[in-house]
């Protein structure tokens, strides 16, 4: 045997070796093809569909309820009582905070209010600090519409 035979030879056994590996048994391959379809292009889909509808029907309500409805908890500070933001109607009894021009709980109760300048309480629906005489006029829809998210108005276009 020469040389380009001993190469020859061992080319075969090369490509025999390769093909044994290489060449899968097509029948059963086609045969999991609907299970590598459902795993690598239907998995996927159901998963950027669930991503959608998590974006849509979780995230963005929720978003909505914080800044568009009223009234919100107040966070307890350090010493256990609620911490009112100076400038918004809040219930000192239930520890609520309101949107800014609600002067009346739901029950009908007045609210209160903390002096952004002083920092004095007072009733939300008188407009003139006593203590320091900031006037402290909000009107109600101004207030809504700067505390809403950057967006297109609820119910689109037709209510711009
Ligand atoms: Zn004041």
């Amino acid at each position: 045997m020469n040389l380009p035979d001993q190469i020859s030879h061992l080319w075969t056994q090369v490509l025999g070796l390769i093909a044994n590996v290489v060449s899968p048994d097509w029948g059963s391959l086609v045969g999991l093809l609907p299970i590598f379809l459902l795993i690598g292009v239907i998995g996927p889909l159901i998963t950027i569909l669930a991503l959608l509808w998590f974006y849509y029907f979780v995230r963005r309500p929720r978003t909505k309820v914080r800044f568009a409805e009223g009234p919100r908890l107040a966070a307890i500070a350090g010493d256990g009582l609620p911490l009112f933001p100076a400038g918004e109607p809040y219930d000192p009894r239930t520890g609520l905070i309101y949107l800014p021009g609600t002067t009346q709980n739901d029950a009908g109760e007045r609210l209160s209010v903390t002096c952004p300048m002083c920092g004095i309480a007072r009733f939300a629906d008188a407009a003139t600090c006593h203590n320091c005489g900031l006037v402290l006029k909000v009107d109600r829809r101004v207030a809504l519409r700067t505390l809403q998210p950057a967006g297109p108005p609820p119910g689109g276009a037709a209510a711009a």
